[in-house]
Parts: structure tokens; C-alpha cells; sequence
């Protein structure tokens, strides 16, 4: 089965790569299901996929909350009848110095970041597991591979999601459940993501960055599709996209 009919679950379906990828997705024949907490955003973007033809359906979901990501998943199963894919993508970047001491931010991106994760899975795996197929993709960061001044804490919340991937393939393998996952590696992309930034110099240092440098969200649903695209005995754990020109 490739990704036609394959019934995918999207966080971070409002904009910027989970928009993109939703979109990508629904034109090859996906059923996606829609999770952020903008539900004009994700009415209209709903609304779109299924003008062209294709099949989409939304939650107002905010990943923080377990049962929030529970529901998003059953909404999967009671209009599509199956889940195959989860994309856990929704996220925060509120990039400060540790001495500015956002101790909020740090919370929202632990939370987010980390716990939004958690719960994505907690939702999918006893599905995944007792139906012995199914693939756990996230967005983790280049900033999950490595370190840089004022990204201490988003990038330690990518890290984590880096080791949980990892860690929930190895252990599928083990188990005999056949889970693949991957995750999704990206340098500068133009998304809202640099709005989640309060820090004025940080603001100002990362928006001239992605101005020089960015790519578009769509580049990363291409390389969610080639994962989704492979056969079902095949795992393609990590990719890292970014532009061509950002050293
Ligand atoms: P956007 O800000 O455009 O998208 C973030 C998405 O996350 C939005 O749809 C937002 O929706 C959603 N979100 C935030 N908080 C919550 C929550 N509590 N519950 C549910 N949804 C939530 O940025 P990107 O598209 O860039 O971000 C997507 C992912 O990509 C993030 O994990 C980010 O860390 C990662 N990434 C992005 C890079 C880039 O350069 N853009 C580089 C590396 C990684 P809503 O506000 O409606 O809830």
C-alpha cells in the first residue's frame, strides 16, 4: 500500500509544514485528519483538500492535552475506519538566551515539543501495536542534532524526540509489531515558526537568517511523502533537509 488510501493524522495541520504536507498528501490520495487549535485555519484548509477532490477532516486539538490527541486519532478511525500514519509535527521555537530565564517558554516548548509527542503516541500505539503495522513520523530539528546559542531548550526538547523515535522503533522491532518511524530533520524553513520568538535579539538574528537562507514548507512534505512511499518492510529513519545554500 503506498500513500494513496492510507489514512494519515496530521498535528500541526494549521500551517507551515503540516499545512504542506496535508496538502501534498491529499492530492496523492491520502485521507488526512487535521490536529492544530486553529479551527479557522484548519476549516479552511479541510475545505480545500476536499474542493480538489480529496478527503480531509479536522479536530480542534491541542496536543498538550492526552485526551485531546486520543480523540484525534478515534476521529481517524470513525470516519476513515483505519489509522496507517501519524505525522507528530506540532511545535514551538520561542529561542532565547538561558540568562533572559523564559522559564514559561521553556515549559510551553517541553510541553509541546515533548509532551505533545508523547501523547500523539500514547494515542496511536496500542492501535499500531495490536494491528502490527503503522508509522510514527515527526518533526524533529536541525537544532536536535546540533547545539547553538539560544536554542538551548527547543533544542533539547528535539533531541528527546529524536531518542523517542529511535527507541519506539527499536523496541517495535523487538516486539514484532512492525512500527516504522521516522524522523524529520529541517534547517530553515518559511513557516509562523519565528512568531513563537519573544526575545527581540533572537527575533531579529533568526528572521535575517531565514530571510538569507529559507525554503519553503512544501520541501519537507516531499521528503514525508518519500518516507510514507516506501515498502512496508523498509524504515527510513532520519532525514536532514534544509537549503542548499545555509552552511
Ligand atoms: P508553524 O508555526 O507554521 O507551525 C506550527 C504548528 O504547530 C501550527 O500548526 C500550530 O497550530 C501547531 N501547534 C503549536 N502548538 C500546538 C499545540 N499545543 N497543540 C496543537 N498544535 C499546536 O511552524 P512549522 O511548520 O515550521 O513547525 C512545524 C514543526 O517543524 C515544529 O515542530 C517545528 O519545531 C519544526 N521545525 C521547523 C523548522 C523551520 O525552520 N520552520 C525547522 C526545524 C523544525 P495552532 O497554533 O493552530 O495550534
Amino acid at each position: 500500500m503506498t500513500i494513496e488510501n492510507k489514512v494519515v493524522v496530521i498535528t500541526g495541520a494549521s500551517s507551515g509544514i503540516g499545512e504542506a504536507t496535508a496538502k501534498l498528501l491529499a492530492s496523492k490520495g491520502a485521507k488526512v485528519v487535521l490536529g492544530a487549535r486553529r479551527k479557522d485555519k484548519l476549516k479552511a484548509l479541510a475545505d480545500e483538500i476536499q474542493n480538489a477532490g480529496g478527503h480531509a477532516v479536522y479536530r480542534v486539538t491541542d496536543v498538550v492535552n492526552p485526551d485531546d490527541s486520543k480523540e484525534l486519532v478515534q476521529l481517524a478511525k470513525d470516519t476513515f475506519g483505519s489509522i496507517d500514519v501519524i505525522f507528530l509535527n506540532a511545535g514551538l521555537m520561542p529561542n532565547a538566551p538561558l540568562s533572559a530565564l523564559k522559564t514559561d517558554e521553556w515549559n510551553s516548548m517541553i510541553d509541546v515539543n515533548i509532551k505533545g509527542v508523547l501523547n500523539g503516541i500514547a494515542a496511536v500505539l496500542p492501535t499500531f501495536t495490536s494491528q502490527k503495522s503503522g508509522h510514527v513520523i515527526t518533526t524533529s530539528s536541525v537544532a536536535g542534532l546540533k547545539a547553538y546559542p539560544g536554542g538551548a531548550v527547543y533544542g533539547a526538547t528535539k533531541w528527546a524526540v529524536r531518542d523517542l523515535m529511535e527507541v519506539l522503533r527499536m523496541e517495535s522491532a523487538q516486539e514484532g509489531t512492525n512500527i516504522r518511524t521516522a524522523t524529520i530533520y529541517p534547517a530553515a524553513i518559511h513557516t509562523e515558526l519565528l512568531e513563537t520568538i519573544t526575545d527581540k535579539n533572537t527575533a531579529e538574528g533568526m528572521t535575517a537568517m531565514y530571510e538569507q537562507y529559507g525554503i519553503t514548507p512544501d520541501r519537507i512534505a516531499k521528503v514525508v511523502a518519500f518516507a510514507i512511499d516506501q515498502p512496508e518492510d523498509t524504515n527510513v529513519n532520519e532525514f536532514t533537509v534544509g537549503p542548499t545554500n545555509q552552511p
